[in-house]
């Protein structure tokens, strides 16, 4: 049999697995009984983007089942086949639907997906989740893993040569298996993610690669040219298949490979068709990572560094558990701190790893320990600015050890090294080792000299936090002094781009980048260390209307970095040419006409808004780089800002937020509101989950009750 053959043999038997799963599903459940997948505004993703269908029910299921067959073409021309391997994926999909609509946890609880043997259909908060990591390239590319490795230790090696490079990891049938029995650690967080048992749980990753295309690329339903082009320019995924390879794997493939993502196999029976760097037959598995990366044009920054334990992002989700802990510094008990500080290029001895005090095997098994880490930089360029900069992104570093685990910042830390690091050989002097490397790569343009000093002596360490607390007190009160009429300029990031081409976000000292990510200070010291970088300067020297932030100088930036896709944008204002959203927003916000105001929801609350929508529906409004009035996706940070909704009148109109959230932001949130406004715990006039979920009535008696300002405000429609 030929490839096309094979292609076709494959898609025809899962588009009739699709139509018995159907039929016996309507007989169980009857044909109204609903289909949806939970956690996602896209409905069916895969058959969303690809056929415009919405499907709500098992009737209009059976429906989606007639443009899927007629995409299963049978010309023997290469079309055919691509097209014949997308209507295979969703006709995977159709059968992945069936499963959901007679048991909604067809995988486990849904609420720790992360513990079920399968994680199966990922919801759009964790799609979102991605966003940052893959503009920044902490996450270069995407591998799914199909079937059974060669051996048990083979299929780790695999799995963590990717994992170790930044790869995301999405394993399929038997691998999960082999990597269990070899105790490899799995999940979201860790970014290898056993998604199903076998080839139809495919459809759960188109489904995610499909919905990154909505949200971050603006690339509307039924528009198959467009959609694979977005996912070949934009997604840098990839598939390896073992041998042997079934007739519906390689019919999916052929739908991998239309979307841009080469196929590399040991599967040489019937693969008489070759594609150069799209179709790779390659029997030696061990070469596959290099190969696999150089078909799909993968090229990866490597830093070098002498630490004995493998160091990359997939790593920074690791948990460890007490139980598997060798020691532990905890600021909240112990003196910790983590500080930068500039010297004088001469007084830094480059490349200097100093350890003040007791090394990891002095310390008892588990104990807590005193820890600082103090890193002094020097260079011609180098400004005491970008010392926060820098001391923010020690989290990052230390957190992509594999076997270290890093939270909080300055001298609120805890860092947990585990048994198996420890026995791998690292030792304190490699938090300096790993930290010089980062610093010394990342942030070159600034820093020519570079030294590290540990320091686990308690009562050093106790002066040194002293010390440390006057120098963050400074830096505080230095930018919490910023406003935007107190800078000369603003910086655009455009890092969104590479996902959404239209979108910038203008970052002010009131106004953080969307993701949360990047503040002011960030952009400034990102704009000097890479001037032709994605923070560019943005003067606001022509003034239009500054109490709700219009600048002619910042509408031509926008126009320009948007390359003309956009005109016009008003900085605080939810209404008027808002800010445009990419999808990696922490938060967003959309008016409540009952109430005159505006509900906040973070990507981490699942429940019901008052607007009856969910964070992924209410996201699923804006997104791609467009305006969207009425809704604006946005940092955490920006709530409590004086400039929020400034033009509408401001934090004011918060009427609902989840209570998580409004605590997070509470203080600032009440402070703000006495000084604009004369209320006094503003944030207890707000209503959450608590005492309001997807009902406006009760919201507005809410309100009413607390004698909440937006009620009074003029109407914003
Ligand atoms: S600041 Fe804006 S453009 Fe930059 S990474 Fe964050 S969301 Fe993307």
């Amino acid at each position: 049999m030929g490839l096309f053959d094979v292609v076709f043999h494959g898609s025809d038997e899962m588009y009739e697995k699709a139509r018995i799963a159907v039929r016996e599903t309507i007989e169980k459940l009857g044909e109204d009984a609903p289909v949806a997948f939970g956690g996602t505004a896209y409905s069916l993703a895969c058959i969303k983007a690809y056929t415009g269908v919405e499907v709500n029910n098992l009737a209009e299921l059976r429906e989606a089942l007639a443009p899927i067959r007629a995409m299963m073409t049978r010309n023997y021309r290469t079309a055919d086949v691509f097209h014949s391997g997308i209507a295979t994926v969703m006709a995977a999909e159709v059968i992945e639907a069936c499963k959901y609509a007679v048991n909604p946890h067809p995988y486990g609880d849904s609420d720790n997906p992360n513990e079920n043997k399968y994680h199966g259909h990922m919801v759009d908060a964790e799609v979102r989740e991605l966003g940052v990591p893959l503009v920044t390239r902490d996450i270069p590319g995407f591998v799914v893993l199909i079937d059974e490795a060669p051996t048990d230790e083979l299929a780790v090696s695999l799995i963590k040569g990717y994992q170790s490079r930044g790869i995301f990891v999405f394993l399929l049938g038997g691998i999960i298996d082999q990597a269990m029995r070899m105790g490899l650690k799995m999940g979201f967080p860790v970014r290898v993610v056993p998604v199903g048992p076998d080839i139809i749980a495919v459809s759960h990753i188109i489904s995610l690669v499909v919905r990154a295309a909505f949200i971050f690329g603006n690339i509307q339903p039924n528009d198959y040219v467009n959609m694979n082009r977005y996912t070949m320019d934009r997604i840098f995924a990839f598939v390896n298949a073992f041998s042997p390879v079934s007739d519906m794997t390689v019919a999916c493939g052929a739908g991998a490979i239309a979307m841009g993502f080469p196929v590399i196999t040991n599967e040489t029976k019937d693969m008489n068709w070759r594609v150069p760097k799209s179709l790779v037959i390659n029997t030696n598995v061990e070469q596959w990572i290099d190969c696999s990366l150089e078909c799909r044009g993968i090229k990866l920054k490597i830093t070098k560094m002498d630490v004995p334990i493998a160091c990359s992002s997939a790593f920074e989700g690791e948990i460890i558990r007490k139980a598997d802990m060798r020691l532990e510094a905890d600021g909240s008990r112990k003196d910790c701190l983590e500080l930068v500080r500039t010297l004088d290029v001469h007084d830094i001895e480059d490349h200097r790893i100093t350890l003040v005090g007791k090394d990891i095997d002095e310390f008892d098994v588990g104990e807590k320990i005193c820890m600082a880490t103090v890193v002094e930089v020097g260079g011609v360029k180098m400004q005491p600015d970008f010392e926060p900069v820098m001391e923010r992104k020690i989290h990052t570093f230390i957190n992509c050890l594999e076997g270290i685990m890093h939270t909080g910042q300055r001298d609120l830390i805890r860092i947990r090294v585990s048994k198996a690091a420890y026995s791998a050989g690292f030792r304190l002097k490699h938090f300096g080792e790993l930290l010089y490397a980062k610093i010394k790569n990342e942030y070159d343009a600034v820093v020519d000299k570079c030294q590290v000093t540990i320091y686990t002596d308690p009562e050093k360490v106790h002066e040194l936090r002293v010390e440390a607390n006057k120098i963050y007190d400074a830096r505080d009160a230095r930018v919490s002094k910023l406003t935007d009429e107190s800078v000369d300029v603003f910086y655009t990031c455009i890092l969104c781009q590479s996902f959404s081409p239209s979108h910038v976000c203008i970052i002010t000292p009131e106004r953080l980048g969307l993701c949360g990510a990047v503040s002011w200070m960030d952009a400034k010291a990102t704009n000097q260390l890479d001037p032709n970088g994605p923070c560019q300067v943005v003067t606001k020297e022509k003034v239009v209307d500054e109490s709700i932030g219009i600048w002619e100088d910042v509408n031509e930036a926008v126009s320009k970095y948007s390359h003309g896709a956009l005109e016009q944008v008003s900085l605080y204002s939810i209404m008027t040419d808002p800010m445009t959203s990419c999808g990696c927003f922490e938060c967003i916000c959309g008016i409540e006409p009952f109430s005159n105001g505006v509900v906040i929801v973070n990507r981490e609350h699942t429940g019901l808004t008052p607007l009856g929508m969910t964070f992924s529906e209410l996201a699923s409004q804006t997104g791609g780089g467009v305006q969207t009035p009425g809704f604006m996706g946005h940092g955490r940070h920006f709530i409590p800002s004086k400039k929020f909704m400034k033009a509408e009148g401001g934090l004011a109109r918060i009427v609902w937020m989840p209570k998580a959230l409004k605590e997070s932001v509470a203080e600032k949130l009440n402070a703000n509101a006495k000084e604009l406004y004369g209320i006094e715990n503003f944030a207890d006039m707000i209503a959450d989950e608590t005492v309001v979920e997807g009902d406006p009535d009760a919201l507005v008696a809410y309100l009413t009750e607390k004698g909440h300002p937006a009620l009074e405000m003029e109407p914003m429609m």
